[in-house]
């Protein structure tokens, strides 16, 4: 039998995901600065974008989950939220409103990137929720993000139940761990 390579934890792959989508973010800022994409060709662009990103961050829960507990995903897919869509589109608008002069293109750039990572990292804790729920897991421990907020360090430490949902600040890149019986007996 192949000896499974082990998973890499949790956060760094949440972290990992965020990364990648914002290097998307500004590849698609450097176009726009090079004039190959206008203001609302752009935000068009990161809509697109931003809602791949939902849907393969919760796709990417869901088998890293089932994975991790060596089981069968559970193949839980979200209803088509357009509502959600709406609002990613209103925080990239936010992000980069109609009149900004050329000094605030770097803020502007800023605010896009926290804009996207803050949607991927909500997507992929929303659906390593959905999957250890799925996957019947009862409880849980918060794993931080390398480099976390002194809140989320506090609240890292003791185990809790799968209905008590994780606290989370925007951006917030910290993730769930499942704890199973067989941890702690
Ligand atoms: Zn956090």
């Amino acid at each position: 039998m192949k000896r499974r390579k082990p998973l890499p934890p949790w956060v760094k792959v949440q972290a990992r995901v965020a990364d990648d989508t914002e290097a998307k973010v500004r590849a698609l800022f450097a176009r726009h600065e090079r004039g190959e994409l206008n203001r609302s060709e752009l935000v068009v662009e990161l809509a697109v974008l931003l809602r791949t990103s939902v849907a393969v961050a919760i796709l990417l829960a869901d088998k890293y989950t089932a994975m991790e507990l060596d089981k069968l995903p559970g193949g839980w897919v979200p209803a088509d939220d357009e509502d959600a869509d709406e609002v990613i589109l209103q925080e990239l608008h936010d992000a980069y409103p109609d009149e900004v002069d050329e000094d605030h293109r770097a803020a502007v750039l800023g605010a896009l990137v926290v804009v996207g990572r803050a949607v991927t990292l909500d997507a992929l804790q929303q659906g390593r929720t959905q999957a250890l729920k799925g996957q019947d897991v009862r409880h849980w421990r918060r794993s931080p993000e390398p480099g976390a907020c002194e809140v989320c360090h506090d609240l890292a430490d003791g185990i809790v139940s799968i209905d008590q949902v994780m606290w989370t600040h925007r951006g917030c890149g910290c993730g769930q761990e499942p704890v199973l019986p067989t941890d702690n007996d």
